[in-house]
């Protein structure tokens, strides 16, 4: 696996990324399974239309109880196999060709064992992702030791994927980058929006030919008060790749027994709170902050938006967080080309600036 950098300037950098012969053009969105199961529910997405998806990220929730019985006990770590294997099909099913698995920690877990590394390491070998990624929960020296042992873990098992180190804290950056004889990419963890973090991907990684993805990235940003978002131009700090972020199974559970007990008239409020992806500006405005007949094709031409306004959106209230999600990742894609086509052109730091919101952003966190 290796990304092949071929243009940089001054608003980010463009390539193609091999994941094991299938290749990508990068700057690139990643979808993650909540994506794709949008895309399937949404009425105006069909087999005609249906995006190309080669690469995918599944997110599995980690608790600490999960932890302990994966660890310690054959059969639940089967469950637990099984469980992310039938998450998966509706990926393979979408034509997604190669995937990442990616772990993220409930606050319970407090500590990774060694054993503990390695049945996580197993675990995504065992569902068949293509890059393994070294869980990195501590952000300290000691993450040094986990990737030797999972450099052991993979030579010991004869396992021929590449491995995948994880940036939680700038701190990370300078450990990574100088253990490239055991990583060949980088994941950064971008649930928490984190400006040292951006920062030392910026000065550090850019220049250098590795693959860095971010896992995790809001929707939108709590810098902007949630208005707006960087998206896919992330890339101006150097991110080739990114997925956005599945909520906990717990909080996801809530709202689903929240919404089964709504009147239609409480989900059509409900949905008028959800935020739209605006790619003329990188807004993420509130549905009832727009008229409510206004063509959204004023705003992108994606198979949702070329023949809907709220209104109809809103006539199926049970498919408005499909639709919506299904337009992210349609526009995302879009954005991610003309991202590479400028700079292609080395004109990209015009295009960032055009985008108000990731312009604010950038300018916010003090670039
Ligand atoms: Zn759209």
């Amino acid at each position: 696996m290796a990304i092949d950098i071929k243009n940089r300037d001054m608003g980010g950098r463009e390539g193609s990324l091999n994941i094991n012969g299938i290749k990508i053009q990068t700057p690139d969105y990643l979808p993650n399974q909540k994506d794709i199961t949008s895309l399937i529910d949404s009425s105006f997405v069909n087999n005609s239309n249906f995006p190309n998806i080669d690469v995918g990220v599944y997110t599995q929730w980690i608790d600490k109880q999960t932890l302990l019985l994966i660890s310690g006990n054959l059969d639940e770590y089967n469950k637990v196999k099984k469980s992310i294997n039938s998450g998966l099909k509706p990926m393979k099913d979408a034509g997604v060709k190669r995937k990442l698995l990616h772990f993220e920690f409930g606050s319970d877990v407090e500590t990774l064992s060694g054993q503990e590394v390695d049945i996580l390491l197993q675990l995504q070998d065992d569902v068949g992702a293509d890059v393994i990624e070294i869980p990195n929960l501590f952000s300290t020296e000691e993450y040094k030791t986990v990737l030797d042992r999972a450099y052991e873990w993979k030579h010991f098992e004869g396992i021929g994927k590449e491995l995948m180190g994880i940036a939680n804290e700038g701190f990370d950056i300078n450990l990574l980058r100088n253990k490239t004889d055991i990583i060949s990419c980088i994941g950064a963890s971008l649930r928490r929006e984190n400006r040292p973090l951006l920062f030392a991907i910026k000065n550090q990684l850019s220049p250098m030919n590795i693959w860095v993805h971010a896992f995790s990235v809001p929707r939108s940003f709590r810098v902007v008060n949630w208005d707006g978002t960087m998206s896919v131009l992330l890339n101006y700090y150097g991110i080739d790749t990114m997925n956005t972020g599945i909520a906990h199974p717990n909080s996801a559970k809530r709202f689903g027994i929240q919404m089964g007990c709504m009147t239609d008239k409480q989900k059509i409020e409900q949905s008028l709170e959800s935020r739209y992806f605006n790619p003329v500006d990188y807004s993420t405005f509130k549905c009832k902050n727009i008229k409510n007949h206004l063509k959204l094709n004023t705003f992108c031409n994606c198979p949702i938006c070329q023949n809907n306004s709220i209104d109809t959106i809103l006539q199926d209230v049970d498919t408005v967080y499909a639709n919506f999600r299904a337009h992210e990742v349609f526009s995302y894609k879009k954005e991610s080309s003309n991202y590479q086509n400028e700079i292609g052109k080395n004109v990209s730091d015009d295009y960032f600036n055009s985008k108000k919101y990731a312009k604010e952003i950038a300018v916010l966190y003090g670039v």
